[in-house]
């Protein structure tokens, strides 16, 4: 045995000496209530991404410590973190909800990373002043499903918040029935959101508002503070941003189902896991929130949903930019980008590497194919890897049962592939259509599993889904059609 191994460990990386930094604890009162977590009885491990350790500089033997498990669960204070909870509004199923607020979520604070500051919060903390008529828990079945799709979408080349690991304890948490607590630590550059902005707009606090408008542009969009108008420039860079973020959502098939403006992330990235859903029949109309009657976050109004929601944001920093004109200018090129991004990411899925005139009739044309004949939106794209203009692709052809339709569609899918470099195709076909994603029911069962303390399904799951685009020899039962009981799963707001 060497010296070195003898020595004691170094602490860097550890608990006791994290690179904290809390710039947003540095905004001010008004922001926030500084408060310490609420302790949960004997925590154990649910979940632990170790990818994200090393990506967060922490020490990889730490992560495996009890130190490491109460702290995550809230029960050991780090030193150097300043955990507060902040205050936001926002509108709720398009209407005006009034003060909300981090109800269970404790933001610890950031750390440096070599890939810049990261805050890290903890989902399902205790309660807070904005708790209002919430305990301030969340559940094993949803800090499951959030830790699991944080990391999917990630996995997906989606901009998400992500998280850390998922912690639980057999404390007794009350939703339609007796379930246990679990809390889950996130992270993300910031965690501010479209709500933190309408708070300060309508309460009258136009100083914070700027004050909070200028942190943002400083840290995390820089150039807006060269323009004439640099918040007129920050509605139009999260609107961009937001484009994206549609796209991303549309082309995967991804349901949020609760888009309230308290859960649109400023800086553009998918936030606050609920009663999300990947698709799986392809049915544009389907809204995954069972609280959702109105179907107000139908997957196919989720593009038009945002844009409600950046016209909040508008509104909110109206007082800054203080020319209506100039804000509906600033909104007015997500018309274009949205549509333009999701077409970009749709011929990515049809293996095309350029443009052409008529790209936009045949992604059209898919749409309504794989609608009409409801085929599993995941698996259809996944068969079209193996597309080839010589064979029949009966593989693909045997999704519909409409087969004259797909006939149709497979020779003008043909004709446009005459001449397209075959290796180019199917290398981008191969990085944009997944072969894993979290359908319900795949969460579902790693959800079972847990809860009689078997959590080798979530390490599964976590594997798979953090390289969705492989194949995983020996795992295609994760990658097949849901099971007929899948259907029947209900996800409501209930979290
Ligand atoms: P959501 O729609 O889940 O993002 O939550 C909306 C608001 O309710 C946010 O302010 C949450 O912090 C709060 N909230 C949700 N669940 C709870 C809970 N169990 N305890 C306290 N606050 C909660
Ligand atoms: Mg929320």
């Amino acid at each position: 045995m060497t010296s070195a191994n003898l020595s004691a460990p170094d602490a860097a990386g550890t608990g006791d000496a994290l690179p904290w930094r809390n710039s947003f604890a540095g905004l001010g009162e008004s922001f926030f209530t500084r408060l310490q977590a609420q302790a949960l009885p004997d925590p154990y491990w649910v979940g632990r991404n170790r990818g994200m350790a090393r990506e967060l500089g922490l020490q990889a033997e730490w992560f495996e410590s009890q130190a490491a498990l109460e702290a995550f669960t809230g029960n050991q204070v780090l030193p150097g973190s300043d955990p507060l909870a902040s205050v936001y509004s926002g509108h709720q199923f398009g209407v005006w909800a009034g003060q909300l607020g981090d109800g269970r979520a404790l933001l610890l604070g950031e750390i440096d990373t070599p890939n810049g500051p990261q805050e890290i919060q903890l989902k399902g903390a205790g309660k807070t002043p904005y708790s209002r008529m919430g305990d301030g828990r969340a559940v094993l079945r949803s800090s499951i499903r959030e830790f699991l799709c944080s990391e999917a979408m990630h996995g997906l080349g989606i901009p998400t918040t992500r998280a850390l690991c998922v912690t639980g304890s057999d404390a007794p948490v009350r939703r339609e029935e007796i379930e246990t607590a679990a809390v889950v630590a996130r992270t993300a550059p910031s965690f501010i959101r479209f709500g933190h902005f309408e708070h300060f707009s309508y309460t009258g606090q136009h100083e914070q508002l700027k004050t909070l408008a200028d942190y943002v542009i400083d840290r995390f969009y820089p150039e807006c503070r060269e323009a004439p108008q640099p918040y007129a420039a920050l509605l139009e860079a999260v609107s961009a941003r937001t484009a994206q973020l549609m796209a991303g959502w549309q082309a995967v098939g991804f349901c949020h189902g609760v888009m309230n403006t308290d859960n649109m992330s400023i800086l553009g990235l998918t936030i606050d896991y609920g009663p999300f859903q990947f698709l799986d029949a392809f049915d544009p109309g389907h809204v995954c929130n069972h609280s959702d009657t109105q179907g107000r976050y139908a997957y196919n109004r989720q593009p038009n949903m945002a844009y409600w929601n950046l016209f909040c944001l508008g509104q909110a920093l109206l007082p800054l930019i203080e020319d209506q004109e100039q804000a509906l200018a600033a909104l007015e090129p997500y018309k274009t980008l949205f549509p333009d991004a999701l077409q970009a990411r749709m011929r990515s899925k049809l293996g095309l590497a350029d443009e052409q005139a008529e790209d936009k009739i045949l992604v059209d044309n898919t749409f309504k194919l794989l609608a009409a004949n409801k085929v599993d939106y995941s698996i259809f794209w996944r068969r079209l890897n193996g597309f080839t203009a010589q064979s029949g692709h009966e593989p693909g052809r045997d999704l519909f049962f409409d087969r004259e339709s797909f006939n149709a569609w497979a020779l003008q899918y043909s004709q446009r592939l005459a001449g397209v470099d075959q290796g180019l195709r199917a290398g981008l076909m191969q990085n944009n259509n997944p072969k894993f994603v979290l359908r319900n029911h795949l969460g579902e069962e790693a959800i079972r599993a847990a809860k009689l303390k078997d959590f080798s399904g979530v390490d599964t799951l976590l594997t798979l889904l953090q390289a969705p685009f492989e194949e995983h020899p020996g795992h295609d039962s994760f990658a097949g059609f849901p099971p007929d009981w899948a259907s029947s799963i209900e996800i409501s707001c209930s979290s």
